[in-house]
C-alpha cells in the first residue's frame, strides 16, 4: 500500500483536519500522481455536510485533481512518469453498459460511475479518497492529459467546473443567434460564461450579487441582471433561448422559467439540498423545458480540456493554503468566491 497525506472530515459535524491513509498500490492499468493543486468544488462542502445524503467517512473531498506522474502500471499505455495528468469526478464505471459505450460513463447503469470520493470502488465496499491529498491511483482511463501551455493551478477547475458547464452548452448546441443566460457567478458560473462566450452566444448573468457585475463583464458577459431587482427581471422576462442554473441553494424555478423564450430551455446543473417546486404553468405556458446535465464523459472531458489549451480558456483562481479551507468554504457559503479557490498542495 502506498502511504498518503490527507485533509479529511471524520464526520459530517466537524472541519476538515490532517489525516493518514492508504492508496491501493499501482496495477497494471494504473497511474499514480502526484497532487500539485486541487480545486474547490460546492460539491465538497455538499457532501462533506450531508446537504445531499449521509456521506462515507471519514472523507477526503476533492475532484479537481491535477499532478505529475510518478509511476505507471506495466500495461498503462497513453502516460509516462513526468506527465501532467488530471483527474475529475469519477475514477471508474462498468465501462460495458450501453452508456459507457458512448463515452458517458458518468451516466454508468451499473450502479453509477465511482465518484473520485465519498464512494465505494467497483468492489462495493472499498472507499475512495479525494483531492485534498498528496498523491493518487487512478486507472487510466480516467485520467486526463493536461497541456504544459497553461497555468496548472487554474487548469485544475476545468475538471469539475469546466466539463460541468462546458457539456451542456455543447449537448444543446448553444452557440451564434443564441441569448444564453448564466445563473449564479460562482465557480461553474464564471465557467460557463467563459464557454458561452467563447461559442458564440449572447450571454446574460444572473446573480444576486449586484457587485459582481464588472467581472462578469471583465469574464465577456454581454449583460448582468440583477436577479433581486423587480425592474431588471421585468425586462429579462421570455428573452433567453437557454438559461444554465448553476445556484447551490433554494432558489424559485418559476421566477427562471419566466424569464426563457417560447421553446427555451433551463438546464440545471447546481444542485440545492432540497427539491425545486416547479407549476405546470411555468412549463407549458411558452413549451418550456426543464433539463439537467452531470459533468460530461471522459472523452467530452479530454475535448473540453483540449479546446482550452487551443482557446486559452482557464478558471479566475485564488490560491490558499490547505489549513485554510474552513476559511474558504465560509466565503463560498456567502457567494464570496472570485471565482475558484484552488489548494496548494505543496502546503498540505
Ligand atoms: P459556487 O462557486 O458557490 O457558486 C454558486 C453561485 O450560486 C454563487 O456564487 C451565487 O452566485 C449563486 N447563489 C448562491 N446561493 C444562491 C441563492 N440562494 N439564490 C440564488 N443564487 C445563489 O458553487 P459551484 O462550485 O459553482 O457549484 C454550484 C452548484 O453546482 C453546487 O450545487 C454544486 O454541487 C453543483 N455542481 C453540479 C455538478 C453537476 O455535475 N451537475 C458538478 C459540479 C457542481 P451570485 O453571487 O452570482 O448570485
Ligand atoms: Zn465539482
Amino acid at each position: 500500500m502506498i502511504p498518503a497525506k490527507a485533509y479529511a472530515a471524520q464526520d459530517a459535524q466537524t472541519d476538515l483536519a490532517p489525516w493518514s491513509f492508504e492508496r491501493r498500490e499501482v496495477g497494471p492499468h494504473d497511474v499514480q500522481f502526484d497532487i500539485l493543486f486541487c480545486g474547490v468544488c460546492h460539491s465538497d462542502l455538499h457532501q462533506i455536510k450531508n446537504d445531499w445524503f449521509p456521506g462515507i467517512f471519514p472523507m477526503v473531498p476533492g475532484h479537481e485533481i491535477v499532478g505529475r506522474v510518478i509511476k505507471v502500471g506495466d500495461h498503462v499505455k497513453n502516460f509516462k512518469v513526468g506527465d501532467l495528468a488530471g483527474t475529475g469526478c469519477m475514477v471508474d464505471s462498468c465501462q460495458e453498459c450501453e452508456n459507457c459505450k458512448q463515452d458517458l460513463e458518468q451516466y454508468c447503469l451499473n450502479g453509477g460511475s465511482t465518484q473520485t470520493y465519498n464512494s465505494y470502488e467497483r468492489d462495493g465496499k472499498t472507499p475512495t479518497y479525494g483531492g485534498y491529498s498528496n498523491t493518487i491511483v487512478v486507472r487510466e482511463e480516467f485520467v486526463l492529459h493536461i497541456s504544459e501551455k497553461l497555468d496548472l493551478a487554474a487548469t485544475a477547475p476545468l475538471l469539475c467546473a469546466g466539463i460541468t458547464t462546458y457539456s451542456p452548452l455543447r449537448h444543446w448546441k448553444v452557440g451564434k443567434g443564441h441569448k444564453l443566460a448564466v445563473l449564479g457567478l460562482g465557480g461553474l458560473g464564471h465557467m460557463a460564461v467563459k464557454f458561452g462566450v467563447a461559442f458564440g452566444a449572447e450571454v446574460t448573468v444572473l446573480s444576486t450579487s449586484p457587485k459582481k457585475e464588472a467581472d462578469a463583464k471583465k469574464l465577456g458577459a454581454h449583460h448582468f441582471v440583477v436577479t433581486s431587482d423587480p425592474e431588471q427581471i421585468k425586462a429579462a422576462t421570455g428573452t433567453f433561448d437557454f438559461i444554465l442554473d448553476t445556484v447551490s441553494a433554494e432558489h424559485d424555478f418559476n421566477m427562471y422559467l419566466s424569464l426563457l423564450r417560447t421553446n427555451g430551455t433551463m438546464i440545471c446543473v447546481g444542485v440545492p439540498s432540497e427539491p425545486a417546486k416547479v407549476a405546470a404553468f411555468s412549463l407549458l405556458g411558452g413549451r418550456k423545458s426543464l433539463a439537467g446535465s452531470g459533468i460530461g464523459g471522459i472523452a467530452e472531458t479530454q475535448e473540453m480540456l483540449d479546446f482550452c489549451a487551443e482557446h486559452n480558456i482557464v478558471s479566475d483562481i485564488e490560491i490558499i493554503d490547505m489549513k485554510d479551507i474552513t476559511k474558504s468554504y465560509e466565503r463560498m457559503l456567502k457567494g464570496d468566491v472570485r471565482y475558484r479557490f484552488v489548494i496548494d498542495m505543496a502546503t498540505l
